[in-house]
């Protein structure tokens, strides 16, 4: 059983019974959040599977760092140019501990997770991958863990194999088995799905791929924000995740390596700070993580980034973890007991904070339109996830996110304003 699974289970018990975060202080934490978006309509945002919103700390730590010691990293030697790369480097550091990497030079710091697994389709798949050979990818992957390898599998002639999605919602993991007997490269899967909410067993995923010779490519951009991740427990080769989702500023992202990986890769972007020493027709590449890190990286991005990852661990990973399966929960069974409302993803069980549904007769975006006039605000569309939608021969769905700061009054708000919904569209 994964770590958070079993801790999920262990502690269903007390998550059925009280809430487990003090919401009314964390909200306080956050500004946005405090809004009314029209007339006297506070606030309900039930989108951050798209983006969360920021605390405090993040949002002073970054403007201090512009105001108080604005200056770029690594090289210059004067005081400003010195803190501000200790404040870049500490937030490596930290963003290290958060996932339990193996050293902080594991940690490249990109401009989002899209530009992470571009990154290793770019520079370890073209370096490793020739033609004929074999990538998994899952039925269920965000575009941006599906069209980087289409793309590479157009330019080295590829096979792509796919994991289906069974109608529960869990990937089917007799067909990844038979998969497995063509002996893939690489199996790239997300952690936690953005439309079903479903949790995939990595750790035995990733065991499963190491004993064919395949190194696993992971999306972690749903799972790093909500629950504790240990990259080595998992056993992933690879882990991409952004910071904007996980309270930290939009314009930085991670990609977690394996050191021994990363350092026989080849650079993926070519220009300042890459390199040890450039010569007129030839240049030598710098040591890891610098030498994936071309041009003046986000710096006070980073640095909120690492405040961000500060206050998580302050309010605890799994107890955001539980808080948010005490929240679905009750989405759940509110959304379900909904008349014409079909919620798509595992029924019960270990299920990340989000609830895709539709309601019948209503297109996805009138549902997201006539909530808005009601101060609660989902995401309408295919969620990046257009094959996902097809699989379930869907054009678009609502989705209602939780984070950290959400409560359950405002999921009764969200079934308040969709019997709004229900009354305009009949
Ligand atoms: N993967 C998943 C599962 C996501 O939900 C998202 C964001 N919607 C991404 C990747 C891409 O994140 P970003 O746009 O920050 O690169």
């Amino acid at each position: 059983m994964e770590p958070a699974q079993k801790a999920l289970m262990l502690n269903t018990g007390i998550a059925a019974q009280a809430m487990t975060l003090d919401s009314a202080s964390i909200r306080s934490e956050f500004p946005t959040l405090n809004r009314e978006v029209r007339d006297g309509v506070p606030l309900v945002y039930l989108d951050s599977a798209a983006t969360s919103q920021k605390p405090r700390q993040v949002l002073e730590k970054v403007e201090r760092f512009y105001r108080d010691c604005n200056a770029n990293v690594h090289r210059g030697i004067h005081t400003l140019a010195e803190e501000a790369t200790t404040q870049y480097e500490g937030a490596r550091e930290r963003i290290a501990d958060f996932i339990n990497a193996g050293a902080a030079r594991e940690v490249i710091f990109t401009g989002n997770a899209t530009q992470a697994l571009n990154l290793v389709a770019q520079s370890w798949g073209r370096a490793n991958l020739y033609k004929g050979d074999r990538i998994v990818l899952t039925e269920m992957e965000h575009h941006s863990n599906l069209v980087p390898w289409q793309m590479l599998a157009t330019e080295k002639d590829l096979r792509i194999d796919i994991i289906p999605v069974r109608d529960d919602g869990e990937l089917d993991q007799s067909e990844f088995d038979k998969l497995l007997r063509n002996k893939p490269k690489a199996v790239c899967i997300t952690h936690v799905s953005n439309v079903l909410g479903t949790v995939n067993p990595l750790a035995r995923i990733a065991e499963k791929a190491r004993s064919v010779g395949a190194l696993t490519v992971v999306d972690g951009a749903q799972s790093a924000p909500h629950l504790p991740v240990d990259v080595q427990a998992l056993g992933a080769d690879f882990f991409a995740f952004s910071g904007h989702k996980m309270c930290g500023p939009t314009g930085v992202g991670v990609l977690w390596g394996r050191a021994e990986l990363l350092q026989l890769m080849p650079p993926f972007l070519g220009g300042g700070d890459m390199i040890k020493r450039v010569y007129l027709r030839d240049f030598e590449p710098n040591e890891i993580p610098y030498k994936f890190e071309a041009g003046t990286p986000p710096i006070g991005e980073a640095i909120g980034l690492g405040a961000a990852v500060d206050f998580l661990t302050d309010v605890g990973m799994d107890a955001i973890w539980q808080h948010e399966q005490w929240l679905i929960k009750y989405a759940l069974e509110r959304l379900e007991e909904f008349p014409g409302v079909t919620v798509y993803g595992p029924a019960g069980g270990v299920r990340g904070g989000v609830a895709a549904f539709t309601l019948e007769g209503v297109h996805p975006h009138d549902i997201a339109q006539v909530l808005d006039t009601s101060g609660v605000a989902v995401r309408a569309g295919h969620h990046c996830a257009m094959p996902l939608h097809d699989r379930f021969n869907l054009v678009a769905t609502a989705r209602a996110s939780f984070y950290l700061y959400n409560t359950r009054d405002e999921v009764d708000e969200l079934i308040r304003g969709l019997y709004k919904v229900k009354d305009l569209f009949g």
